[in-house]
């Protein structure tokens, strides 16, 4: 994206940065000294990046840029998670979730404006789509969220955004060429430096995007699975017509062969009555045998008209007692933030939708009344 015919800055990788030096003539390890100025102390004027010369921050300035979506407005939730809005050059707006835990910081980045994979229990799928996110406007909600929290101004051991999980709108599969640089610049020493384990990309399964995932970016993956039989997965996640249970395990096989303690973590969204008995988690301990594994049961978080209802404490409990019996790691997940709607399956964010599913919900809802 540019302005007035400027290259943004943010909008590159590691290697594509290296590049884009190499191209104005300049050494790659300018690369490293801007990076270091732009991720590590959140700079992003040339003039005060004091290491390079005169000269070259004159020939930037002129250029190039350093431009993240600007930010709108900030929500605190009772128990500390911060949802922020950013609006985008077009008028779409996407959101940022920051939960801070006693050991950890997780940031849940939006990949997309609105999803295209319409999951039945997801608030996301109801807005429709619009577009991909741009390289920098995914990077943009990790550099704002260290912005905001004061990251900049502490030791890079003192990390505030410990993590980051690829959770938020969208999914990231689908717009792998812009997910990847990021990513990889959420890697990079330089960059922000966060470790292959503490970056998640979360997937509905897109099966011949994961193994390009490892190629590009070998961060920790996590698949939203929510159900062990096709027929019901075809209605929870629509994209298991094209890429069934199977498939889909297979790929998470191949994901983590040969990477010592790398595991997959799976998604399972609690629907009462729908995907939670004894049957189910049962035919789930068979279903990830032989893969390294641990499950994340999500409570259901319910939104307007939303056509489900979250299984009780107990349920749910019964349901990971029988996966934790069986050795496998299963942990609740805590909903968070759900007082200022920044929970699993809440971002909204404002999407100029494309696809006319908000309009046609709409109607059908109202048609209904
Ligand atoms: N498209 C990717 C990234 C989104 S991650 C994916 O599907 O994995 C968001 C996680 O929240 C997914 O596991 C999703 O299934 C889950 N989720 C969506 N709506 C939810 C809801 N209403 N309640 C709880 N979890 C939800």
């Amino acid at each position: 994206m540019q302005t007035q015919g400027k290259i943004n800055l943010f909008n590159f990788g590691p290697a594509q940065l290296a590049d884009f030096f190499v191209s104005i003539g300049e050494k790659p390890f300018r690369a490293t000294q801007v990076m270091k100025w732009i991720y590590q102390l959140g700079v992003d004027d040339f003039a005060q990046m004091t290491n390079l010369s005169k000269a070259l921050r004159q020939r930037l300035s002129e250029t190039a840029e350093v431009r993240v979506p600007q930010m709108i407005t900030e929500q605190r939730s009772s128990d500390g998670t911060i949802k922020m809005l950013l609006r985008l050059h077009d008028g779409n707006a996407i959101e940022t979730v920051f939960i801070p835990e006693s050991t950890r910081g997780t940031l849940c980045v939006s990949s997309q404006v609105g999803c295209v994979l319409n999951c039945s229990f997801c608030s996301t799928a109801r807005q429709g789509f619009n577009r991909n996110l741009n390289t920098a406007e995914i990077l943009g909600q990790v550099w704002w969220a260290a912005k905001t929290l004061g990251q900049f101004e502490l030791e890079q051991s003192q990390r505030i955004v410990s993590n980051v999980v690829m959770m938020g709108m969208g999914e990231p599969l689908l717009n792998l060429s812009n997910v990847a640089p990021a990513l990889q610049m959420m890697l990079a020493d330089n960059g922000f430096g966060l470790s292959r384990r503490r970056v998640t990309v979360s997937t509905a399964g897109v099966v011949p995007a994961i193994a390009e995932l490892k190629q590009q970016a070998d961060v920790a993956l996590a698949v939203s699975l929510h159900a062990v039989r096709d027929d019901l997965r075809d209605e929870l996640v629509p994209i298991n017509k094209k890429y069934p249970i199977k498939e889909l395990l297979d790929a998470c096989k191949s994901y983590v062969k040969d990477t010592a303690r790398g595991r997959i973590t799976f998604e399972y969204v609690m629907l009462d009555g729908v995907n939670d008995s004894i049957a189910e988690a049962k035919a789930l301990v068979k279903l990830l045998k032989g893969i390294p594994s641990k499950i994340n049961l999500i409570p259901f978080n319910p939104f307007p008209n939303s056509p489900y209802l979250c299984s009780s404490a107990s349920t749910i409990l019964q349901f990971q007692n029988i996966l934790v019996n069986s050795g496998l790691t299963t942990m609740v997940r805590k909903t968070r933030g759900d007082d200022i709607d920044a929970a699993c399956g809440q971002l909204a964010g404002r999407v100029q939708d494309r696809t006319r599913r908000s309009e046609r919900l709409l109607q059908r809802v109202s048609g209904a009344v």
